[in-house]
């Protein structure tokens, strides 16, 4: 036990869509992978070379040489500070939309070798980086944070595989195909008694779960996932059947807020089946985008609120 565990904390989760989320107890924030953009593409080197468009959709649509621009009004209208950020990965969405929220907000980022050097590229100062490679295990003021080596989606049916890191001398603007996977990872969040195991990817690695106990997980729940082993149930009996399941990246992250993400939900559904049959004592929640979960100092989840995009 640590000096963490003595502390009555409650948290609220709130989910932005693709892998993007809010913990809060209320006064120190902590992000996970935030992407607000939600960026159409064509011709994309890696995973699906084009997003699905939404009815009505006449957004820009960005190729793998284009500069990304991140919309920063709506970033600024969801974000009100960040004390930390933690990135599982650095692709264009996980990442692109850091630097405008640690830099007006001096938030600390934490990530591979890649996150940090497009966070240093896009003027975010050095001394907010901890850059970091899986098995650190890290202090902060009133909670700590263990990082998981993790793996990457298997995109492309197995076929995905994306080698290299951004490079340190990388220049802003950066183009969409510039920001590489540079690795993945998950995380283990300790705060009061909360035990929360976070992913933004479809994958993990099963051995670095071992002995973890979790009073909540994030799971990547989109469709790659059933291109692996017994995802869903490998993972939820490694952790001990958590009390509370909680499905993330399951959403159609190229249509724009408001869009409907029916047919992702109807998707995510089989997630919720898969969850339910390996463990079923547990509360399993697929999040609306905006939608708050609460929970108190016990780790019960106390409600699902809404919120408005
Ligand atoms: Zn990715």
């Amino acid at each position: 036990m640590s000096t963490n565990d003595l502390q009555d904390v409650s948290l609220q989760l709130t989910h932005y869509g693709a892998a993007a989320w809010r913990i809060t107890d209320g006064k120190t924030s902590i992000l996970l992978d935030p992407y607000f953009t939600r960026l159409r593409y064509s011709g994309r080197f890696m995973g699906a070379a084009d997003s699905p468009t939404a009815p009505g959709d006449t957004r820009p649509v960005y190729k793998d040489n284009d500069a990304l621009p991140s919309d920063a009004a709506l970033i600024d209208k969801h974000i009100d500070g960040a004390d930390l950020i933690v990135h599982s990965h650095s692709h264009f969405n996980h990442c692109m939309d850091m630097p405008h929220i640690a830099k007006k907000y001096k938030s600390l980022v934490m990530g591979t070798e890649s996150t940090t050097n497009i966070a240093r590229a896009n003027g975010v100062a050095d001394d907010q980086l901890l850059t970091v490679k899986g098995g650190e295990d890290y202090q902060f003021d009133g909670f700590s944070m263990r990082v998981l080596p993790s793996l990457h989606s298997p995109l492309l049916e197995k076929r995905y595989y994306e080698g290299g890191t951004v490079p340190r001398d990388i220049a802003a603007p950066m183009v969409m195909c510039e920001y590489c996977e540079g690795g993945t990872l998950g995380y283990y969040l300790r705060w009061g008694k909360h035990r929360i195991v976070m992913f933004g990817s479809m994958n993990y690695i099963e051995r670095e779960l071992h002995d973890l106990d979790t009073t909540m997980v994030l799971v990547a729940a989109a469709a790659p996932r059933l291109h692996i082993h017994d995802y869903t149930g490998r993972l939820l009996r490694r952790l001990g059947q958590p009390p509370v399941v909680v499905a993330t990246h399951w959403d159609v992250q190229a249509f724009p807020y408001g869009a409907s993400q029916d047919a992702a939900l109807k998707q995510a559904e089989t997630f919720v089946a898969e969850a339910k049959a390996a463990s079923p004592q547990s509360q399993i929640i697929v999040p609306r985008h905006f939608d708050t979960i609460h929970v108190d100092a016990n780790c019960k989840v106390t409600g699902v609120v809404p919120g408005a995009s």
